[in-house]
């Protein structure tokens, strides 16, 4: 017997056309093979038994001859401002983190491309697990499609690739996990609500440049001069940011450049001329992250009202610039800190009666 056919490893077209072929070599109606797609993305079965439109046989058979595999759910906290941190376990035992973020009507879902990364920037705790995997293109849609699975389903309105690893690093599975995500048979989420976050891997920025769809596109800066950053991010070495920000001018939308506050190390008021003056070449947007130190023992965050006079000096200089909001502090959920205690850094954390936590 072959191997089942994972109809989530392939674009919703290209599920069609095997369910198609399917279909026609058992005789069943054609209309079949649309109707199990939709309930792979649009509207998710759980599996194959639980497509009750379909007769029971047909159902069985299909489960004989294809795969729609899940996310198993091993680990759900619960932030006090409504953060959700979702713990994954992949097929060979991986381990993936998903973070929920909920904000004014949208849900933000932060997702992982990797399990793992191989960047090692200094203040960033995924880095420090070193790398494991790439994902497959179905284990970075499914993180979405889990949410739709759950009970009550939550509606995911966002996606931001800030989890775990570097999206470009893994182009393949992300080019294809992005079709699944924004095609109208898929996730169906408008490609303008979908943001791909890389340290500047110059051949999948000219690849992210090159779909047609308005992805969009963020670039960690971090550091305005290659001295600082080779030293926070070791792949300056490799991608300069003079190369970076030569490429993120021929990107056709706008970029947003990341920028992580670092206490003493990035935050004078010289770096902000030099990242200001770097922002307007590319006309960029940039995000003002503080820093989560559950990431880095070593680094601490620039205090508030410093971060609001470097945010006012970019602004003057005719920068937009926005503060990000750190969101699931309390359940180490922010960037750079996903599996953060389960690598026994920092002081383990004490449940308290604000952060509620579900074991699945
Ligand atoms: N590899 C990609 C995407 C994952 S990280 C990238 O680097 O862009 C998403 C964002 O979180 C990046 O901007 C990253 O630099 C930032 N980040 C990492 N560690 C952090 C920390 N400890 N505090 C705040 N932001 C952090």
């Amino acid at each position: 017997m072959t191997a089942p056919i994972n109809l989530l490893d392939l674009t919703p077209a290209e599920a069609l056309g095997r369910l198609d072929d399917y279909m026609t070599a058992t005789g069943e109606p054609a209309y079949r093979a649309a109707q199990v797609v939709r309930e792979l993305w649009e509207k998710p079965a759980a599996d194959f038994a639980e497509m009750t439109a379909l007769p029971l046989s047909l159902r069985s058979a299909l489960a004989d001859r294809f795969a729609i595999p899940r996310l198993e759910t091993i680990a759900r906290q619960l932030s006090t401002d409504g953060t959700e941190k979702f713990l994954f376990r992949l097929p060979d035992g991986q381990e993936i983190e998903t973070v929920a973020i909920p904000e004014s009507g949208r849900l933000t879902l932060c997702i992982s491309s990797q399990a793992g990364c191989a960047l090692q920037c200094a203040f960033c705790a995924t880095g420090r697990m070193g790398f494991q995997r790439n994902l497959a293109a179905w284990e970075i849609a499914a993180q979405v499609r889990e949410m739709a699975l759950l009970d009550p389903p939550t509606r995911v309105t966002n996606v931001v690739f800030m989890g775990m690893g570097e999206p470009m690093m893994n182009w393949s599975a992300v080019d294809r996990a992005l079709t699944i995500l924004n095609s109208p048979e898929g996730l169906g989420i408008g490609a303008r609500h979908i943001t791909v976050s890389t340290v500047g891997v110059l051949p999948g920025i000219i690849a992210l440049g090159a779909r047609p769809e308005q992805f969009r596109l963020a670039i960690s800066i971090h550091a305005p001069s290659d001295e600082l950053r080779r030293e926070l991010m070791p792949v300056n070495v490799k991608y300069p940011l003079a190369d970076v920000l030569a490429q993120a001018k021929l990107f056709d939308r706008r970029v947003t450049f990341e920028y992580v506050m670092l206490g003493g190390v990035n935050d004078a008021p010289e770096h902000a001329s030099q990242l200001a003056a770097l922002a307007r070449s590319c006309r960029a947007f940039v995000n003002l992250i503080p820093l989560h130190e559950g990431g880095a023992l070593e680094f601490t965050g620039t205090p508030p009202q410093r971060i609001s006079s470097f945010a006012r000096a970019l602004r003057e200089a005719g920068v937009e610039v926005a503060l990000r909001k750190s969101r699931g502090r309390d359940i180490a959920a922010a960037c750079g800190q996903l599996r953060v205690e389960r690598l026994g850094r920092g002081v383990p954390r004490r449940p308290d009666q604000h952060s509620e936590v579900n074991v699945a």
